[in-house]
């Protein structure tokens, strides 16, 4: 395949654009695609489209609109780019669905009905523009392709004012719709490539209540979606969210994906309007943009596309990624130059396969490869990693803060795993305190109580006359003789998490599905390899007294406490070193 890309900004331009098109254009070939990334309005690109169609009779072409444009590594801003794809082996097909007509979710059942039956699918380019329809149905119903197809595409986007983002095939143009593109070959081989660069920060909010459309977060935890920015980042409501918010999206994880989306609207009512669907629950973080890190995912991604050697790049690259990263914007884009032909567009929303759903992302430099020969001139693979030196201006400073951020926050979230570990764990042995062991005790009784079904038993043990070994051989070793306990009873458990102390000498062992028979013979396993050891200085052992009760549904919880006091204290009655039940 080869692929040829010309800037014009009118009619006279782009006829020595197609001048120079038809001395450069292969003599033969299968088929051509041509696509237009336009700023333009619908009147003049459909003259350019005509003016195309002169030129190429057979090709196939589709558009965009999109303000800012990628061109031989470099950005355009304001100008119309001409792609133009001429396949050896390959036909691209089109389907169009305009929404007004067919609902996302219909188009997407027909679009999925129609693939079925092409066996040589080799990928779907999707050029989109939702208008006020969601199109996650649309690109839900594609998750029946197999994972080896990739689909890829953006979300048409110009920030002109009064301006309405279209995409067209051929004649006609839609302001909500779709333009599927369908390569069918045997020999085209894509590799995509999302580099996203943001990190999610602070604690998940769950969606608790989102609009019909799927499109509008209505509430984060029972709030005005708004409020997780004027909470963490001071913004009011009456600002202009472009400028201040397009470096914070919200980050998602579908399948093990993280997604940032970022809201295109604030409602009066302070909810959050989005281009691209949620699910009610899911859980969302606020996230940043870390410039470093940023630079270090398209690094990958030339990396990879350097080693997939494609005849053909395309972009599909965020808005607001390319407005964060600045004047280092074309950092980012410059090194593919030495790749192959590229060019692209900035969207509103990049489209990529995430396992096996579609999905749409924000900030995220989508790149696609193309090739329909064999691999042969592999680059050889260099470093990657990004250097100080790419940062330009204040983005080097915002390189310095991210990094800040980065450190601060791993080293609270270790702190507090740290808390929460001393919280819950008892300081001398290290298994359960009697807070956690309650809790989980009151946790399987409840469970019980409402399902019924699961049996509870529980077993409290008591060290034998342990005040003695304090006596005897002094505290120290009455804290190893606990430590000691404490393990044994931990070995001797295959469920480790139900162990924990009750307080002084004394634990306590949730046992949830056994049965009271089963629960004695647990204890009674237990008290064997507590005696077993001679843990004392002088060579002695320890040993412990059991009380083992199980749960009767409905009774009352001061009750069943009670009864396993009187099982352990029963133990000590009989002689000690025994196992009660009650
Ligand atoms: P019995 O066989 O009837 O259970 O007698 P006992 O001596 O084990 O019971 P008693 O309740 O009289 O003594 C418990 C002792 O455990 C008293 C207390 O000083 C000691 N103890 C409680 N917590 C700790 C601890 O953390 N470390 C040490 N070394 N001793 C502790
Ligand atoms: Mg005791
Ligand atoms: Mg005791």
């Amino acid at each position: 395949m080869k692929q040829f890309s010309y800037r014009f900004r009118d009619k006279k331009e782009l006829a020595s654009c197609l001048e120079a098109l038809r001395s450069e254009a292969p003599m033969e070939y299968k088929s051509v695609l041509a696509s237009l990334y336009t700023a333009d309005e619908w009147e003049n690109v459909n003259e350019f489209r005509q003016e195309v169609e002169k030129t190429l009779p057979r090709a196939t072409v589709v558009g965009t609109s999109s303000d800012h444009t990628i061109l031989h590594g470099s950005i355009i801003e304001k100008e119309n780019i001409l792609v133009v794809q001429f396949f050896e082996h390959t036909v691209a097909t089109l389907q169009v669905y305009d929404f007004d007509v067919l609902s996302p979710g219909a188009s997407g059942k027909a679009l999925a009905n129609l693939v079925k039956h092409i066996d040589d699918l080799a990928g779907v380019e999707l050029l989109t523009v939702p208008g006020r329809f969601n199109t996650k149905p649309f690109l839900d119903s594609l998750s029946v392709l197999p994972v080896s197809i990739p689909v890829f595409g953006g979300v048409a986007n110009c920030e002109i004012p009064d301006f309405q983002p279209f995409v067209f095939a051929g004649d006609s143009h839609m302001t909500s719709g779709v333009v599927v593109i369908l390569f069918r070959s045997s020999r085209l081989k894509f590799f995509v490539y999302g580099g996203l660069g943001w990190k999610p920060l602070g604690v998940p909010m769950s969606i608790t209540k989102l609009s019909d459309d799927g499109m509008t977060i209505e509430e984060l935890d029972y709030q005005p979606a708004f409020h997780v920015y004027d909470k963490y980042l001071h913004v009011s409501h009456s600002k202009s969210m472009e400028k201040d918010l397009f470096a914070f999206p919200l980050m998602l994880e579908r399948n093990g994906v993280e997604i940032a989306r970022l809201p295109v609207e604030i409602t009066p009512d302070e909810y959050l309007r989005f281009v691209c669907g949620f699910t009610k629950g899911e859980k969302l973080r606020l996230a940043y943009g870390d410039p470093e890190e940023i630079l270090a995912s398209s690094k990958r991604a030339q990396h990879y596309m350097a080693f997939f050697a494609p005849e053909a790049i395309l972009f599909f690259d965020c808005v607001s990624r390319n407005r964060f990263m600045q004047d280092s914007a074309e950092t980012e884009l410059r090194p593919f130059e030495s790749i192959a032909p590229n060019a692209g567009y900035f969207s509103h929303g990049e489209i990529t396969r995430a396992g096996r759903n579609v999905v749409t992302m924000n900030m995220v430099m989508l790149t696609v490869g193309m090739r329909e020969k064999a691999a042969e001139n592999v680059l050889p693979l260099t470093e990657s990693g990004a250097g100080d030196s790419e940062l330009t201006g204040s983005m080097s400073l915002v390189k310095r803060l991210a990094s800040f951020i980065t450190v601060v926050s791993k080293e609270l979230e270790e702190a507090n795993k740290k808390l929460e570990r001393l919280a819950r764990h008892d300081r001398l042995t290290s298994i359960y305190n009697r807070g956690e062991i309650e809790s989980i005790m009151q946790d399987a009784l409840l469970r019980n109580r409402e399902l019924g079904s699961v049996p509870v038993s529980i077993i409290m043990l008591d060290i034998d006359n342990f005040k003695q070994v304090n006596d005897k051989y002094g505290h120290a070793v009455g804290d190893e003789v606990l430590k000691y306990t404490a393990k044994t009873l931990m070995n001797g458990m295959r469920g480790s998490d139900h162990v924990g102390r009750w307080g002084g000498e004394e634990f306590l062992i949730v046992l949830e599905d056994f049965s009271l028979d089963m629960a004695k013979q647990i204890a009674e396993r237990l008290r064997l390899m507590i005696a077993d050891v001679k843990v004392l200085p002088d060579g002695g052992n320890i040993t412990a007294s059991f009380g083992v009760a199980k749960y009767n549904p409905g009774e009352d919880f001061d009750d069943f406490y009670r009864r396993i006091d009187s099982a352990l204290y029963m133990a000590k009655r009989s002689g000690k070193n025994c196992v009660a039940t009650k």
